[in-house]
């Protein structure tokens, strides 16, 4: 399997291993972070704030 490192939109770094939606990458350390985030958290409106670059790109 080719590994292909792509630039995380969350934490900026670049990584091999993580989920791709439309062209942003999601590194997996940040998908898990952000799954067990809880709403309430600190962190939690950061990731929502970068995961709005991906549904903006989605909606257009
Ligand atoms: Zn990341």
């Amino acid at each position: 399997m080719m590994q292909v490192a792509h630039q995380c939109i969350v934490c900026g770094e670049a990584r091999s291993a993580g989920i791709a939606i439309c062209d942003q990458f999601i590194c997996q350390a940040c998908e898990q972070e952000m799954v067990k985030t809880d709403v309430d958290d600190a962190k939690y409106p950061f990731f929502i704030r970068q995961m709005k670059q991906i549904w903006f790109k989605m909606d257009a």
